[in-house]
């Protein structure tokens, strides 16, 4: 019988970010994934950005998460020769002086040098994004092209004999004193990234997953040569010269997983507050995202169960999160250095 490290179950940005990061270290993994054609991995903007909310207040742990991700990924173009790491300056222009009043006093401002850049230049936007009352230029932000990326992944696991394309039966497994088998191998560990479709894993009953929609345009801009990202209630990524992503939705309760106009029009209704060029829907595209009621990560083990792993929960989130959870999940995997409560998947189960 053959012997691996660690079988994955899903391979979204979760999955992939813990093979690319297992096998970087040496284990002897597999991977095995169906994927489905609106999956929330491949249809994300992939934005990342320091601070956000209504409030933009910065992101939980950006000091760590923020300058992690960007070595990843550029790690993941080294080894690939793919290029889906994209550093860009992010524009949040200010439509009210209330707007300019909340940020100045909020204090962000003092301790986020290393996020924000300190006289950014409201004139180079001015043409075509309405500030008037300036705005804040946000360092460390950009964007990961999620579709690359993932093909990154997959040509490098197909070259190391790592990925099956295939649907995973979670009757199939048996728990032996070994080991996990699947088939005809013996696993040490199966880790869980099966996204918002963990709600069916018998081995985390009741996971703690929050589905929530989400809704993305693509819109054809020729008037806006900007490459900088825009964010204000809604943002625009420039994708290739006239074409941009805007998005997007949230949606706690929801019917099926189609596209809804409405959803289009929402997102419309708040780029029309700032932006003043006219542009044309391309694409209207909808997914699920895997959150969490804490909005944290979940991951880990169960006590009665330490094979079998979950790295879930990633929300809005997942091109910032993934990096750095995935290396905290491998040393854990590898050296059983604990989780932080915070985001241990404990905190929801009496065990
Ligand atoms: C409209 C929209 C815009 C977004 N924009 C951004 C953004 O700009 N930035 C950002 O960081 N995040 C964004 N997100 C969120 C991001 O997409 C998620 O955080 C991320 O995709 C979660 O990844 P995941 O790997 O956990 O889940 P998923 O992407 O759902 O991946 C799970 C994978 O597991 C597979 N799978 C599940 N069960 C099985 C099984 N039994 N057998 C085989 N395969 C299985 C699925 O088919 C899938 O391939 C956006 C999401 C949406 C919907």
């Amino acid at each position: 019988m053959k012997r691996y490290d660690v079988l994955i179950v899903g391979r979204g940005i979760a999955g992939n970010t813990l093979a690319l990061t297992l096998l970087s270290k040496g284990l002897n993994i597999q991977v095995v994934d169906l994927p489905k054609p609106n999956s929330p991995s491949r249809l994300a903007a992939g934005l990342y950005n320091p601070f956000t909310g209504k409030r933009t207040v910065k992101t939980w742990m950006a000091a760590e998460i923020f300058p992690f991700l960007e070595t990843f990924y550029q790690s993941i173009e080294k080894k690939t020769g793919a290029s889906f790491l994209h550093i860009k300056p992010a524009y949040r222009p200010f439509l009210s002086i209330q707007d300019y009043n909340e940020w100045t006093g909020s204090g962000n401002e003092e301790n986020s040098s290393f996020f924000l850049n300190p006289e950014p230049n409201h004139e180079h936007y001015r043409p075509w994004i309405r500030n008037p009352f300036g705005g804040i230029e946000y360092k460390h932000s950009g964007y990961v092209d999620t579709v690359t990326y993932l093909d990154a992944g997959e040509k490098l696991l197909q070259e190391n004999d790592c990925l099956r394309k295939d649907f995973f039966r979670h009757s199939d497994v048996e728990e032996t004193e070994e080991g996990i088998q699947w088939g005809d191998a013996l696993y040490r560990y199966i880790v869980f990234c099966e996204g918002a479709q963990a709600f069916s894993n018998p081995f985390f009953p009741k996971v703690p997953i929050v589905a929530n929609k989400g809704e993305i345009l693509t819109l054809r801009i020729p008037d806006l040569p900007l490459v900088e990202i825009i964010t204000q209630g809604a943002f625009l990524i420039q994708k290739e010269p006239g074409i941009f992503h805007a998005g997007s939705t949230y949606r706690w309760v929801f019917k099926g997983e189609e596209p809804e106009e409405r959803g289009a029009q929402e997102i419309k209704d708040k780029l029309n507050k700032w932006l003043n060029v006219s542009y044309e829907q391309l694409n209207l595209q909808a997914g699920v995202r895997p959150a969490s009621k804490d909005r944290r990560p979940l991951m880990g083990f169960l006590n009665q169960r330490p094979r079998f792993l979950i790295f879930n929960g990633l929300g809005t989130k997942g091109v910032s999160l993934a990096p750095y959870w995935a290396e905290e999940l491998s040393q854990l995997i590898i050296h059983q250095k604990d989780l932080p409560e915070e985001v241990d998947i404990r905190r929801f189960y009496l065990n």
